[in-house]
């Protein structure tokens, strides 16, 4: 069997302390060869400055190593967007996380606008606006539990059809814990006629009491058997490490077996428990 290729998602550091933790796990993760890694941007550009520095960075360290921004279109102007293109294809960056971001829960104004042409409404057209500026690689999200807004999971798939159809080549996911929940997701999309290629997107949990928020929010079920493995291990951090490994792994080697080619790690910017889980998956550490 031959192993699936890697990448890793990092978010821009909001202070010195988190910058420390930033850059100490990116050299040990890059080591892995990932076929790529990208930088989050925080919805309406409150990161973009913080995402295009991280880049930099990373470019520098790991000229070998290809980049992706994401990006997210909501509350900015076709303008607003393109000028950030032109400085990310300035940069050397090739590649964009496609997304359509969320505005804060109490704005007034939420997507899709009524024909407003300033601005794109779905992430189909957003897709289709950037390959016309640039010849971007397109990576899109996508939600095997259906994304929280979404009516129906049909009603999901039909719009991630159509960002692919737009020029997306690659569907990450949201995290899931149940990896018969990917299945049934992937056979939907390739009966809805979906070929392009898709990545699970695997979350180590580093904290479970703050993943069960963060899951709450992303609407991503967390099975009682997940809730019974972390039961007790509130004060051995330690132990909630090994535990959180374990099931990274065993997750990972399932989805292996059953043909899936790519890991997308959502890494939270912290090495240990996915650097330990690609070890131990066989993927070998190269020196600096
Ligand atoms: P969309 O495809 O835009 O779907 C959102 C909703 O709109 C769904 O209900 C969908 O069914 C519906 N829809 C889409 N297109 C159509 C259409 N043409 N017609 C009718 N309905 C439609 N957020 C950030 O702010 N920054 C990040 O860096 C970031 N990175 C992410 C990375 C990944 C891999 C994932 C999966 C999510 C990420 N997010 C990020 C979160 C994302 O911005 C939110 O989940 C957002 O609510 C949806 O964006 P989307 O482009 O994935 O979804």
């Amino acid at each position: 069997m031959v192993r699936p290729s890697i990448s890793f998602e990092f978010f821009p550091p909001k202070n010195e302390k988190m910058a420390d933790i930033l850059w100490n796990a990116v050299p040990d993760l890059a080591s892995y060869g990932p076929e790529y890694m990208t930088v989050t941007y925080g919805a309406g550009g409150t990161t973009s400055d913080g995402t295009v520095e991280t880049l930099q960075k990373m470019m520098a360290e790991n000229p070998d190593i290809p980049l992706a921004s994401h990006f997210t279109f909501i509350n900015a102007t076709k303008d607003e967007l393109k000028a950030y293109t032109d400085r990310l294809w300035d940069m050397g960056v090739r590649h964009i996380v496609a997304l359509r971001g969320d505005m804060p829960a109490d704005a007034d104004v939420q997507w899709p606008l009524d024909n407003d042409d300033r601005y794109f409404q779905y992430t189909s057209d957003f897709v289709e606006g950037l390959k016309g500026w640039h010849d971007f690689e397109i990576s899109v999200g996508c939600y095997p539990e259906k994304h929280p807004d979404a009516d129906s999971l049909d009603a999901d798939i039909q719009a991630l059809k159509l960002k692919c159809d737009a020029g997306a080549s690659r569907a990450i996911t949201q995290f899931f814990f149940d990896n018969e929940d990917y299945y049934r997701f992937a056979d939907a999309c390739r009966k809805a006629g979906i070929e392009t290629p898709m990545c699970p997107g695997l979350l180590p949990i580093h904290d479970f009491k703050s993943m069960t928020k963060f899951a709450k929010r992303c609407q991503a079920n967390v099975p009682g058997w997940l809730h019974e493995k972390f039961a007790g291990l509130e004060n051995s951090p330690e132990d909630a490490q090994k535990v959180a490994t374990d099931l990274l792994i065993l997750q990972a080697e399932d989805l292996a077996a059953n043909g899936v080619d790519h890991f997308h790690f959502y890494t939270l910017n912290k090495g240990a428990i996915t650097a330990e889980a690609c070890e131990a998956l066989g993927y070998k550490a190269k020196a600096a």
